[in-house]
């Protein structure tokens, strides 16, 4: 057991064995009677990522039932990019850490390019992703068309968010308009990369039958099919449907991946908290550096990572090939050097600001 914001949350740390959920093809670990659990109690308050340091070790509480079948499904979705993606739970939310960044390379191929760049966030502990145990039937179904301009609306199975295709002025459509990678992402003001479509890419990764991401209310997320393989049926305005199926086969309610809009899920078919335009609860974002200009003429090319944190960035504007290249130094700042076609460079460096709650 483990305290974050004062809850009492379970980590992921179990092996894997194979379920029969959603089409028999669901993974789940196997339920461990007793595992290892940290308390931390008091100490949360003084935590600043809620992930307690120096907390003793005790047996857990292992969560039983079929309640702890459906959660092991749910975090197994996320288990192909561990550790870099990690899961733990309580009664009713999975939590889901990363770094946001994917194992792809990233912003290649965008041709409206705001100058952000992807820089790993920190979505961990109290400021990690939250995704429904239980999702709930909405009785007030709000629509991504009008709803949810900022912000994720959903979770791809590798940790990076999914942000409404429609970008933050309600009209403009990311992918249609150029903004987005060869793989659906792109950086937002805040160098936090996001997909703003279907990341898919990852149903080989995840597996046949599994989902690629769940929406922010819960509910999965699957590809271009079903989850044991069959066309997709019938979807409503939201990209989702319902599905019974046999008994001990049922899928229930899920959304589906498709090449055009929405993309991914058009709105929420379960229950979610809007405030200022978002889902809230989400992760917070601390921008490195001052929001980026629009590069008119600027196309993508290239994208590197030397070395461990450090990345490289190619560019082409006006037939001259410019490199961005930038890099954590030891002391936790981060260097940027804007090298133009003549190799002359600019260099700026942007320290982080103390982390949250400090
Ligand atoms: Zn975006
Ligand atoms: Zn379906």
């Amino acid at each position: 057991m483990l305290v974050v914001g004062g809850r009492k949350v379970t980590e992921d740390r179990s092996p894997q064995v194979l379920i029969k959920r959603w089409g028999g093809y669901w993974q789940a670990p196997e339920l461990r009677a007793a595992g290892i659990a940290i308390l931390c109690g008091a100490m949360v308050a003084a935590c600043s990522h809620g992930r307690p340091k120096g907390a003793t070790l005790s047996l857990r509480q292992p969560v039983t039932g079929s309640a702890s079948a459906e959660i092991q499904a749910k975090a197994s979705v996320f288990r192909p990019f561990a550790p870099k993606v990690k899961t733990f739970w309580d009664q009713d939310y999975l939590f889901v850490e990363s770094n946001g960044l994917p194992d792809h390379r990233m912003m290649v191929g965008i041709t409206a390019w705001q100058q952000q760049v992807p820089l790993p966030q920190d979505y961990t502990g109290e400021n990690a992703w939250r995704i429904p145990l239980r999702p709930i039937s909405a009785t007030d179904l709000l629509s991504a068309k009008t709803h949810f301009f900022r912000g994720a609306i959903a979770l791809a199975a590798n940790g990076v968010p999914i942000f409404n295709p429609i970008k933050n002025d309600g009209v403009t459509d990311t992918y249609l308009a150029g903004e987005l990678d060869e793989f659906g992402g792109h950086s937002g003001r805040g160098d936090d990369y996001h997909y703003h479509i279907a990341p898919i890419h990852l149903a080989k990764r995840v597996g046949k039958g599994n989902p690629i991401a769940f929406a922010l209310d819960g509910y999965p997320i699957f590809g271009l099919t079903e989850p044991d393989g069959s066309p997709v049926s019938k979807l409503d305005e939201f990209n989702g449907h319902e599905i019974t199926g046999k008994p001990g086969n049922v899928v229930g309610y899920h959304y589906h991946a498709t090449r055009n809009y929405p993309y991914i899920n058009g709105g929420f078919h379960g229950n979610v908290t809007e405030s200022g335009g978002q889902v809230d609860p989400q992760p917070r974002i601390d921008p490195l550096r001052p929001a980026g200009e629009p590069l008119p003429g600027a196309t993508i090319t290239g994208f590197d990572r030397p070395r461990p944190g450090a990345y490289s960035l190619t560019y082409t504007i006006q037939r001259e090939t410019r490199n961005l290249n930038y890099a954590l130094l030891p002391d936790g700042s981060y260097r940027f050097d804007s090298i133009d076609g003549t190799g002359k460079t600019q260099s700026n460096s942007y320290r982080p600001r103390p982390a949250r709650g400090l």
